[in-house]
């Protein structure tokens, strides 16, 4: 399904959900969601938070909704397979208010695949060929679990994908990132950095002070080096001021505070 034109909004923000009890008795660690966090900064997108979540139906479904409320992607990993604990759908449908009911065309798909595997075709398994009208199918070439593209109002997505990291990736890679790349992925985000010599880091910290450490944007760091420390500043833009001027209103009371050094 295709979001009009209108509604369709950058992806600034994201938000991921590992679901699995697995994860959260301490069986499984969750290496997906660094997985997708790597990329998605690395784009620009600001990772609000990871959370691992039960195979709990209200857990998740709530989950979903503070994710949704903050983030402009949401993404989930995990609970796509055919059992009853697997229930990552039910909660996005939950969520949307929409009954999930089986594709034909996945349902045609999958009953192939079975057949290709030699498999008896169980009819829990119809469970994966299930759509929401607000959902389209992320294909899987490497397993049962279709994953979920869900457009919400104000452009907002959800991305279910499943669990095992050699599914999950290609998916992520080769399906989801380009889409969300035509959405318009992160921020231009301006840097600059100034390398101080002859002072220690906490001294630095203590020059510049505690308020304009904790600012968020723009964002004034620092960082120890082997032989200097680092005062990194960098800022995106907000309605009205350029991410330049912003970085250049700091650099102001950065070189204020540092600059003979
Ligand atoms: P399936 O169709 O295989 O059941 P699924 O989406 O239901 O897919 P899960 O049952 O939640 O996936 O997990 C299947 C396997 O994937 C787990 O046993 C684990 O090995 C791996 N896995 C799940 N979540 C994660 C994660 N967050 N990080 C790393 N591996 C994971």
């Amino acid at each position: 399904m295709e979001t009009p034109e209108s509604t369709a909004r950058p992806i600034r923000t994201a938000v991921l959900l590992a679901i699995g009890s697995e994860l959260t008795v301490g069986e499984t660690r969750d290496t997906n969601s660094g997985d997708l966090a790597r990329p998605l900064s690395e784009a620009g997108v600001d990772v609000a938070w990871i959370s691992a979540l039960p195979d709990r139906l209200g857990t998740v479904t709530a989950a979903l909704r503070d994710a949704l409320a903050a983030a402009d992607v949401v993404v989930t990993t995990g609970g796509l397979g055919p059992t009853p604990d697997d229930l990552t759908r039910e909660a996005i449908a939950d969520l949307c208010g929409e009954v999930p009911a089986v594709d034909p065309e996945l349902e045609r798909w999958l009953r192939h695949l079975f057949e290709r595997r030699g498999l008896a075709f169980a009819r829990t398994n119809l469970k994966q060929a299930w759509l929401i009208p607000s959902a389209s199918a992320i294909p899987n070439e490497r397993g049962t679990a279709p994953g979920w593209w869900v457009d919400r109002p104000e452009g907002r997505v959800i991305v279910a994908l499943p669990g095992p990291p050699s599914e999950m990736r290609p998916m992520w890679q080769g399906w989801v990132m380009p889409r969300l790349r035509e959405r318009g992925l992160g921020q231009d985000r301006v840097t600059r950095t100034y390398r101080l010599a002859g002072i220690g880091e906490s001294a630095v910290a203590a020059l510049l002070g505690e308020r304009l450490l904790r600012t968020e944007n723009p964002v004034v760091a620092t960082y120890a080096r082997s032989d200097a420390v680092d005062v990194r500043i960098s800022a995106v833009a907000e309605v009205g001021r350029s991410a330049a001027a912003l970085v250049d209103e700091a650099a102001a009371v950065v070189l204020t505070a540092i600059g003979e050094h």
